[in-house]
């Protein structure tokens, strides 16, 4: 029989817990021909998740928990639990039921259709402002052209992945982790599905503006160079531009003399290449913090207590 893993990362989410495993449970029910796992990592919650983890876990031998010594973030808990899942699939879900369980039957079916990368693509996205869907889309806009990569626009972590993937997924040991580039990066035969996203039912979402950002800018820097080559080129139009216009400075000065005035067209050219310097300054240095974060080798994370007896 083989064997699922469903990984949910999970922080403060006591609140969804109970509906989320009966859910699974009826997942499970239908979908009797395999053996699933539920491995929950819970990411340094302050509620009662753990709790309620060890609790399902005493009575249900298919609930498994990883919990992390404090919250990493939602990109670090998927790799711990790439790490631990055992399934011959692993289907990434997140524990408040935005995403609909009942999608799991067709991508499992889809999956023995030989399918390796089943993803789930949202058709419309409840709760949003129009600013932030219109960021997104420049975000990945931006993303797609400088990659040639497929990372897709409202395509969530929500998938099936086989095995194979996950053994790609867990060579990416990277601080700053932008998974859904991942996806698109390690390839293998992709299929989609859609479904209407739903609006979270019990607490908050921990994403706010200023996370989503870090995420956008984790995102471009890990997977392209693009803003690099950009402040080169800038650095060379710019350059070229006061060349052709110290020539011109020069020669008018020659023929006509040169009266001092010229201060208001000083000031716009110095402030505009103090932006542009500090603008580049701040791309070198988001690249910069980039190589000094990864060149420590810090583990990923760290687990402070699990049911389960392999050692990732
Ligand atoms: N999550 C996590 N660590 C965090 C933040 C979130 O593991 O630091 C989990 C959270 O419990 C949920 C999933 O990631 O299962 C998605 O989070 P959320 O619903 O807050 O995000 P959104 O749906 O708004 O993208
Ligand atoms: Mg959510």
């Amino acid at each position: 029989m083989k064997k699922i893993t469903v990984l949910i990362p999970c922080h403060n989410e006591e609140g969804c817990l109970p509906a989320l495993y009966e859910a699974l449970g009826r997942v499970a029910e239908v979908n009797d021909a395999y053996r699933w796992e539920w491995l929950f990592v819970d990411d340094g919650s302050t509620d009662q998740t753990l709790a309620c983890l060890q609790e399902m876990a005493r009575k249900d031998p298919r609930v498994c928990y990883v919990s992390l010594s404090r919250n990493f973030g939602k990109e670090k808990a998927m790799l711990a639990g790439f790490d631990y899942a055992r399934g011959d699939a692993v289907v990434i879900m997140d524990a408040d039921l935005q995403d609909p369980p009942d999608l799991i039957s067709e991508m499992v079916h889809w999956w023995e259709s030989g399918y390796d990368d089943v993803y789930a693509r949202r058709t419309a996205r409840e709760g949003q402002g129009w600013l932030r869907r219109k960021m997104s889309t420049a975000f990945y806009r931006l993303l797609q052209s400088s990659t040639q990569m497929d990372v897709l626009q409202n395509v969530g972590d929500f998938r099936l992945i086989d095995r194979k993937c996950v053994e790609a997924l867990r060579r990416f040991r990277e601080q700053e982790r932008y998974t859904k580039g991942m996806f698109a990066w390690i390839g293998f035969r992709k299929k989609e599905l859609t479904y209407t996203h739903g609006v979270r039912r019990v607490g908050t979402s921990s994403w706010g503006f200023w996370s989503l950002l870090s995420l956008a800018i984790n995102g471009l820097t890990s997977f392209t160079v693009v803003p690099l080559r950009f402040s080169t080129l800038m650095g060379l139009f710019v350059s070229l531009f006061a060349l052709i216009r110290m020539v011109w400075v020069f020669v008018k000065a020659l023929i006509w003399g040169d009266p001092v005035a010229g201060y208001p067209s000083l000031m716009v050219v110095i402030l505009f290449l103090g932006g542009v310097q500090l603008l580049s300054l701040g791309i070198i240095g988001e690249y910069l913090g980039r190589v000094f974060n990864e060149t420590k080798n810090r583990p990923v994370y760290i687990v402070n207590e699990t049911n389960m007896e392999h050692e990732a």
